[in-house]
């Protein structure tokens, strides 16, 4: 079994955004900047957004952090998008998920300007990343991709599995992994809440994608030999031993998975990390796309 380590592949790609950020600065160039709205206080989200901030810093980013009360209005919230889309120091918008019930969060992302839209969530991103054109991929299957990419897995001509279809994840992933790409050209099945004997799909896959948000639900029955496990879930799970009351868990049982698998990425310390790093590789991209247009 070898680590799919999260740490090591995002401390390589922030080093290279952080030369990238020091040329750019010789040539007189803007630094790349990220405006993050974080709307209310859950606490998963406040730990994402100040962690996505902290990243920013470390690699010589710019990010402005705006705050919204759970009660603010969804057309303030929108107001304040549309702001942002006209602020040519912007480069990068996100809207922390989920939103309050009463906002709509289609409404939100389709507000983004497309081309500012480093979450890659917006549809006309989506249809981009469908037909294999320029655009931004969302983050956290981006991350995957360069993952995959640090380590040189050899992915063409394999059976991959997909646990899980949303929008964010599961659907995206299975688009890459079976695009005509360097990590790419796998044979893909997506498996979800209504595929029945979903083992008989595992138990068949050179590479698994466990994304369904379910901690510790794929166990070493449900692979073969050798098989390649990426842990897209994070979970908080009730834990008294922590300061903090609750521990991150992914979606595989790590323990239990790891002596059977080929690669295998940890959670903490795997896609997490990876993740932001592919958000900053969209905000560095947005930046220099936006110079290309407005030289
Ligand atoms: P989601 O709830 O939108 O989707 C879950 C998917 O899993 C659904 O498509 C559902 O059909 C499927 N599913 C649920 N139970 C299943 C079961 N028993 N068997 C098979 N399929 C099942 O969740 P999401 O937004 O895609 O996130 C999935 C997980 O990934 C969550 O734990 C989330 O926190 C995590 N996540 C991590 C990152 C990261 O940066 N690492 C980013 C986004 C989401």
């Amino acid at each position: 079994m070898q680590l799919l380590d999260g740490r090591v592949a995002s401390a390589a790609i922030k080093d290279i955004l952080k030369k990238q950020v020091a040329e750019r600065k010789e040539k007189g160039l803007k630094t790349p900047h990220l405006a993050a709205i974080l709307v209310g206080h859950n606490g998963a989200s406040e730990t994402y957004v100040a962690s996505k901030v902290k990243n920013c810093a470390e690699t010589g980013f710019q990010s402005t952090l705006i705050r919204m009360e759970d009660s603010v209005s969804e057309q303030l919230l929108l107001e304040q998008i549309k702001a942002l889309n006209s602020n040519d120091d912007i480069d990068g918008i996100l809207v922390q998920l989920p939103l309050p019930a009463h906002i709509s969060e289609a409404k939100v992302i389709e507000t983004i300007d497309p081309s500012k839209d480093v979450d890659g969530f917006h549809p006309v991103n989506v249809g981009k990343m469908v037909q294999g054109l320029e655009t931004f991929i969302s983050a956290t299957p981006l991350g995957v991709m360069l993952l995959l990419e640090h380590y040189n897995i050899p992915t063409a001509g394999k059976h991959a599995v997909v646990i899980g279809r949303s929008n964010i994840v599961g659907r995206p992933m299975s688009i890459l992994l079976s695009g005509q790409l360097a990590y790419g050209n796998c044979t893909v099945t997506v498996c979800h809440s209504k595929t029945p004997d979903l083992e008989s799909f595992t138990q068949k896959a050179d590479i698994i994608i466990a994304a369904l948000g379910k901690p510790g639900f794929l166990k070493k029955g449900m692979i073969k030999d050798g098989c390649i496990v990426i842990d897209v879930g994070i979970t908080r799970v009730e834990d008294k031993t922590k300061k903090s009351g609750f521990a991150i868990k992914g979606d595989v049982d790590f323990d239990n998975v790891a002596p059977k698998s080929s690669w295998i990425s940890p959670v903490p310390g795997g896609v997490g990390l990876m993740t932001i790093g592919g958000l900053l590789k969209n905000t560095m991209e947005a930046c220099v796309r936006r110079e290309r247009r407005n030289p």
